[in-house]
């Protein structure tokens, strides 16, 4: 086998696309799940749609003229992945339910060993791991066992009707904001648990006309519109990578929202976020707050302490008795690198050459694991830009790192550990006076020792820049 993919997510398929059309075909793309499509394949909760726009959100290779809205929901997504697949030719490439339980380097041969869930033995000239960052879902250690139903917004039970029941959701992130107005228009009560506030803007969604996306079609018209909201969007970079105080305009936006969207003084003031905005993700939203003003929905701010067969019992006592519990409380993410049963060179553990933290150089290859490429590795996530993006610069790099193989007939190539040490010390201190770890606010994106592992800490356009040619002399070359 020449190359393994991990996961048919956007970034795994991307990864398939790309080696299809350069003339590889000797490649499987793993998936544990039955179908492809990563988050947009798992993320079914009511109201669930990208905060991104679409014409961003997408390939840039595969533009797609035809999106329903600015921010298209989670189906249309997904099945503009599926067209993708089918169009580049790749589909017959995907080996569902087959789960990667671990990676294998044999220094003999320079090859990976891929062990499946399966027990097919696999092996590898270079594996590609494209498993995203936010698929372990992460429930809070929280005392006590709930009787009725209760689930995690990324395996949502649609088997249970949520209509006239008393439905408690905790978290109030990303994935929460989008279904907890869905929710507050079906059920009879709604308890939204905030631990802490996030800061919300205004969402510019609108459906997109049958005129407008005439237009699109027309030579050119798809690829400016993109063009542009990528400026856009980037120009958001601005108080992120620069200065934490330029965020100041973004924090007026969000709160002038919040002053349009909520009266009441006292629910204002405990929606209000007292971190500078940027530390967490920005949310963006049109129908969070006014869900929030409904009779039947309460804001409950005080701490969870105990769950019992049929309630939720708060920091003061307070006992809320619900019929089902709706986890929004994200996903592990540090732990689904670091977790990972992976061995390479001379028999080292991935967790041993990651513990002082995950790290890779440009997020892609790390040091003494040769020929393992990471999408959207350490480090590369983004709070203000399209992932999408990050993805195809990091495919073509993969690209050039195999095309320079074949030239120089060697059989895999190893990141100097200097060279990555180098980055990374750059990289740490670049993050260290920025919002994310400087704004006052704990959030994913860093690990338990409060190191950002997972933002990429500048533009986007940087990155591209960076990795739009791999340096050789970066790399030692077996042979
Ligand atoms: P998240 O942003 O990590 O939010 C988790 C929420 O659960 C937070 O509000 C957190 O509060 C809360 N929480 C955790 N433990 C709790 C506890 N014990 N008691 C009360 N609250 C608790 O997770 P997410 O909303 O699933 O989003 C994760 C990421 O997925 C996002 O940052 C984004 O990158 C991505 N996402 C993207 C989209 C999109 O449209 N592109 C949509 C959804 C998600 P604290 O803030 O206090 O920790």
């Amino acid at each position: 086998m020449g190359i393994a993919i991990i996961g048919a997510g956007f970034a795994g398929l991307c990864m398939a696309i790309k080696l299809k059309e350069a003339g590889y075909h000797d490649f499987v793309i793993l998936e544990k799940a039955a179908d492809l499509g990563g988050t947009w394949r798992d993320n079914t909760y009511p109201g669930c749609a990208c905060d991104v726009p679409s014409p961003m959100y997408s390939f840039s290779f595969e533009l797609n003229p035809g999106w329903s809205r600015m921010f298209s929901p989670q189906e249309e997504i997904w099945a503009y992945m599926r067209a993708c697949a089918d169009k580049y030719g790749v589909t017959p490439h995907f080996r569902f339910g087959v789960e990667v339980t671990g990676l294998e380097y044999d220094d003999d041969r320079n090859l990976w060993r891929v062990f499946t869930s399966t027990g097919e033995p696999i092996t590898a000239n270079a594996v590609v791991s494209g498993i995203g960052a936010l698929h372990v879902p992460s429930f809070p250690d929280i005392p006590g066992k709930f009787g009725g139903p209760a689930f995690h917004s990324a395996q949502w039970d649609h088997s249970v009707d949520l209509t006239g029941k008393r439905v408690a959701v905790i978290g109030t992130g990303a994935s929460a904001i989008q279904f907890v107005p869905r929710v507050a228009e079906q059920a009879a009560e709604l308890r939204l648990f905030q631990r802490t506030p996030p800061w919300i803007q205004p969402k510019p969604d609108f459906a997109v006309s049958d005129r407008a996306k005439k237009v699109l079609r027309l030579p050119g018209a798809a690829r400016m519109a993109r063009n542009s909201i990528y400026w856009l969007l980037e120009s958001r970079a601005l108080g992120f990578t620069i200065d934490p105080r330029l965020m100041k305009v973004h924090r007026r936006m969000a709160e002038r929202h919040l002053a349009r969207q909520v009266a009441d003084p006292g629910l204002r003031a405990r929606l209000t976020p007292d971190y500078t905005i940027g530390c967490k993700r920005i949310l963006l939203s049109d129908d969070y707050y006014p869900a929030l003003t409904r009779d039947n929905v309460e804001l409950v701010t005080d701490a969870i302490t105990e769950i019992r067969d049929r309630s939720i019992i708060d920091a003061t006592g307070r006992e809320h008795e619900v019929d089902v519990i709706v986890y929004g409380t994200g996903f592990k993410v540090t732990d689904a690198l670091s977790e990972q049963r992976i061995i390479g060179r001379n028999g080292r553990k991935i967790q041993d050459a990651w513990q002082d933290g995950v790290e890779a150089y440009l997020g892609i290859t790390a040091s003494g694991f040769p020929n393992l490429f990471f999408l959207l590795g350490p480090n590369t996530g983004l709070g203000h830009n399209s992932v999408v993006f990050m993805i195809e610069s990091q495919v073509r790099y993969v690209m050039d790192c195999l095309r320079l193989l074949s030239r120089t007939g060697a059989k895999a190539l190893d990141v100097r550990p200097e060279v990555q040490r180098a980055y990374n010390d750059r990289l740490q201190r670049r993050l260290d006076r920025l919002v994310w770890t400087d704004g006052g606010c704990t959030s994913w994106y860093l690990d338990e020792h409060g190191r950002n592992r997972a933002i990429w800490p500048g533009f986007t356009f940087e990155y591209w820049t960076r990795t739009r040619r791999m340096r050789p002399s970066a790399y030692e070359l077996l042979r």
